[in-house]
């Protein structure tokens, strides 16, 4: 029996990256699985029928999430993975920048959140997962300024929600990691203007304690507990994976 077995979780931004290996990690604990993704063709690769169902997905538009979660009957977990760092600082950042990163990173778990919470509330239990990171209300993280605001956000967004539905047996946490070794954060790393990509991978690595990056499959593990049965008592919370960072 796996950890999540009986269990049907829905996540965001599948196709790479942390949402990948979480639900690569839920099926292998036993979960039915539907991940979803902006990038369909990315998608396939995990597509496993009867395991990982798939679900070409924006989470910026309110009403495919709508018609997404009503072919759903019944969730138990809610892993919200999408968004979308930009570079800068508040200065660097115009109203499309702000706009942009507010509405992939945040209004994006207010509509998931907003379709699939009744849901589970029906069935008296569930676990939401949001994405935060570090870089939010825990610290603050040079030109990042939009990304920062929006994922201190998320845990406000967080905390609002398991105060208001824990009696109804809703948990819901947010996961905060540092520096994670994604195709997101090695496209940054490679489109730096300002550094040879080498240099900025070693002052990337330099800033963890750790000194190392984290892995996908290190967030995905932590998912796992906070998905499963075994965090029963746990709700509100800020999980972080950081590799000390933050304690620098
Ligand atoms: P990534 O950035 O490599 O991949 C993101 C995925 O999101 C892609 O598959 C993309 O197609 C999808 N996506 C983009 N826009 C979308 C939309 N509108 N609707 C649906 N899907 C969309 O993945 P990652 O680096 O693992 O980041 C995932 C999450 O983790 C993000 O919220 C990110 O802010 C957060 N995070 C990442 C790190 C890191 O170092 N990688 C650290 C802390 C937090």
């Amino acid at each position: 029996m796996g950890r999540l077995s009986g269990k049907v979780a829905v996540l965001s931004a599948a196709a790479q990256g942390i949402g990948r290996a979480s639900a690569l990690a839920f099926a292998n604990e036993g979960a039915l699985v539907y991940a979803t993704d902006i990038n369909y063709e990315k998608l396939k690769e995990i597509e496993k029928p009867g395991s990982i169902i798939i679900h070409q997905l924006d989470v910026t538009n309110k009403q495919k999430i709508e018609e997404f979660a009503a072919t759903i009957p019944k969730v138990d977990v809610l892993f919200n993975v999408a968004g979308f760092v930009h570079h800068g600082s508040l200065l660097d950042c115009d109203e499309n920048d702000w706009d942009r990163t507010m509405t992939i990173n945040v209004k994006s778990m207010y509509f998931m959140c907003h379709a699939f919470l009744p849901k589970m509330i029906e069935a008296g239990k569930g676990s939401i997962i949001n994405m935060s990171s570090v870089c939010s209300s825990r610290i603050g993280a040079v030109l990042r300024c939009a990304y920062g605001t929006s994922k201190a956000a998320v845990v406000g967004l967080t905390k609002s929600i398991a105060a208001d539905f824990s009696k109804q047996g809703i948990r819901c946490n947010c996961v905060q990691p540092g520096t994670i070794d994604t195709p997101s954060l090695n496209d940054r790393i490679n489109k730096n203007v300002q550094m040879d990509p080498a240099d900025a991978r070693k002052m990337f690595q330099a800033r963890t304690p750790a000194g190392r990056f984290g892995t996908a499959e290190e967030v995905a593990s932590m998912v796992v507990y906070l998905a499963s049965d075994e965090s029963v008592f746990v709700t509100g919370g800020e999980y972080v994976i950081d590799g000390g960072w933050s304690l620098t």
